[in-house]
């Protein structure tokens, strides 16, 4: 996503280990949000890249949610949430993902998107591209064009860009 948007990632980043669970180094986006120019200059900067590509903006519950909706505002573009299972009122469609123990399921309402739409689908950390692949199914579903995948952080490890293979992902650090 540029040196800019990197560097302000990097010096505004917290990383907490064994955090939610044990062996899982948690990287944490609340420095940046709490530094008010640097996240005004982030949401300027992505704005300015993505300007006159999207027709709006889809948040990843729940820090996606953060960064999509002040992005689709500076864009003049709606803002769409893709949310965890039971969160949104019907009518729902949902793709069911695989997790290390268990699955997961993301959910959108289909009357939030018209066929056609040209959609930017953000969240902070892309780690085995599950949560973003689900939710580009739910777009593609609804007819939506999904122009890329945006993310501060890039596990690289866990395989997330192979998992989107053939869509545009980008990212502003990756690991
Ligand atoms: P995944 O579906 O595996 O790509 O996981 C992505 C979701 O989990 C994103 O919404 C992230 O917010 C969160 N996530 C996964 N790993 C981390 C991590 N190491 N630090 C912070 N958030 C993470």
């Amino acid at each position: 996503l540029g040196s800019r948007i990197a560097e302000l990632v990097t010096s505004n980043l917290r990383e907490i280990p064994d955090f939610p669970e044990p062996g899982v180094l948690f990287r944490d986006i609340t420095p940046l949000l709490a530094n008010g120019p640097a996240f005004r200059e982030l949401i300027d900067l992505l704005a300015r890249r993505y300007d006159g590509r999207v027709d709006a903006v889809a948040g990843l519950e729940s820090r996606g949610f953060i960064l999509a909706a002040p992005l689709a505002t500076t864009l003049g573009v709606g803002m769409l949430t893709i949310r965890k299972a039971g969160k949104l009122p019907g009518p729902v469609i949902g793709v069911d993902y695989a997790l290390e123990y268990g699955t997961a399921r993301m959910e959108l309402r289909p009357d939030s998107v018209a066929a056609g739409d040209r959609v930017l689908v953000i969240d902070d950390v892309l780690a085995t591209g599950g949560t973003a692949g689900a939710s580009v199914r739910l777009l593609r579903e609804c007819g939506a064009e999904v122009v890329a995948v945006s993310v501060l952080l890039e596990l690289e490890a866990l395989g997330g860009r192979a998992r989107l293979e053939g869509l545009t992902v980008e990212s502003a650090v990756s690991f």
